[in-house]
């Protein structure tokens, strides 16, 4: 039986496997389908996370240390995906790919979310070179420059208002001419003088060459016009599926509380709505999406699993 099964290897993973094996647990695994290190390792460069500042890291690179220091500690890692949490009387039944069944204490979920692709040409190939879908960790990057948003729900139009202060003009690109933002959010957007708004109208291609995304083609599609934005920078922000998969039960029903995007709730120290259930980093309610929170949310909810464990 583990004291405590971890499902999910990035950084909140990691980050509770490390607290929870550092605090004592004996018995504590991480399953991970694949290697540990979770969506950072698609980036290039990471500069936002405090004490770690070298351009010349990727986040692959940045990510190796922490999966070192984590295994040093005495967590195990099993490269396995899992496809449901299950309570079984006091304690959980981990059910992995294939049949394995692992009993466990507790348990901390921590699968993340996957931002959706809008599926323009070029938008693979320039991903991570001007195409991004993260404001905060690339906003930077385009100080004083244009850049493209595209999307026209709260995250495109919050993280347009938060690019406006960084960059020198933003486009935000709507393929409808209303928004499904909240109205007062919708409004703060229109009063931004440097955010343009080009309606009706969606991304047709990204355009670059070997250095990156040079320029965005534009369609409006009442008119079937197409234009160019000079921009190097493209945000697409058309949702994310949070993966909480692991969470639904044989009829395919939460066994936790979620809202109704899919996100699961959970106080300030991580406890769903089950016993002895943590949930930890971007697929928690009003997560911050940063390698830094959801590094902290692990330590938060493995301070209570070892709390548990003890009492
Ligand atoms: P994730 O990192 O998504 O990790 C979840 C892990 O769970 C994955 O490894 C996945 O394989 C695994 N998993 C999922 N389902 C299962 C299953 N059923 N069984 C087993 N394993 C499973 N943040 C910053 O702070 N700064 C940045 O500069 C920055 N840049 C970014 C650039 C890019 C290109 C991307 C995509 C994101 C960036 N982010 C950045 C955001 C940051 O990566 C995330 O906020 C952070 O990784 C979330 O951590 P997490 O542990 O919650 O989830
Ligand atoms: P969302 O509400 O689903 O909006 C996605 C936007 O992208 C929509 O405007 C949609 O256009 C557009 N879109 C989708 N697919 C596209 C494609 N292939 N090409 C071009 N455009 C495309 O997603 P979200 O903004 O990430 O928000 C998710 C949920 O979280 C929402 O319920 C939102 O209210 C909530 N949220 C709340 C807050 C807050 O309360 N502060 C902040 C962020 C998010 P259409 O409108 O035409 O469908």
């Amino acid at each position: 039986m583990l004291d405590c099964a971890i499902i999910g290897g990035g950084p909140a993973g990691l980050t509770a496997g490390l607290y929870a094996t550092r605090g004592g647990l004996k018995h504590v695994t991480l399953f991970e389908m694949g290697l540990p290190g979770g969506q950072i390792t698609q980036s290039s460069e990471i500069e936002n996370y405090p004490g770690f500042f070298d351009h010349t890291k990727t986040g692959m690179d940045f990510m190796n240390t922490w999966q070192e220091q984590c295994f040093h500690f005495g967590l195990k890692h099993e490269m396995k995906k899992v496809e449901r949490v299950a309570k079984t009387g006091e304690h959980f039944t981990i059910k992995l790919e294939g049949g394995e069944r692992v009993e466990a204490k507790t348990a901390i979920v921590c699968t993340g979310s996957t931002p959706k692709r809008a599926g323009f040409k070029g938008e693979e190939e320039f991903f991570g070179r001007g195409v991004s879908t993260c404001a905060t960790c690339d906003g930077f990057f385009y100080k004083d420059k244009p850049v493209s948003v595209l999307g026209g729900g709260d995250t495109a139009l919050e993280e347009a208002i938060y690019l406006s202060g960084i960059v020198s003009d933003v486009y935000l690109i709507h393929r409808r001419d209303t928004f499904r933002a909240a109205p007062s959010t919708i409004e703060r957007a229109k009063s931004k003088e440097n955010i343009h708004f080009v309606l009706d109208s969606v991304v047709e291609e990204a355009i670059g060459d070997a250095t990156g995304l040079q320029k965005v083609k534009v369609k409006n599609l009442k008119t079937n016009e197409e234009h160019i934005l000079e921009t190097t920078g493209l945000f697409v922000f058309v949702g994310h599926n949070v993966n909480n998969e692991v969470l639904k039960d044989e009829e395919g029903n939460f066994i936790c509380d979620v809202n109704d995007w899919g996100q699961v709730i959970v106080d300030l120290s991580m406890r769903t709505s089950v016993e002895g259930l943590f949930a930890a980093g971007d697929l928690r309610i009003e997560a911050p999406k940063q390698v830094v929170c959801a590094a902290g949310d692990g330590a938060t909810a493995a301070l209570q699993v070892i709390s548990l464990i003890q009492e």
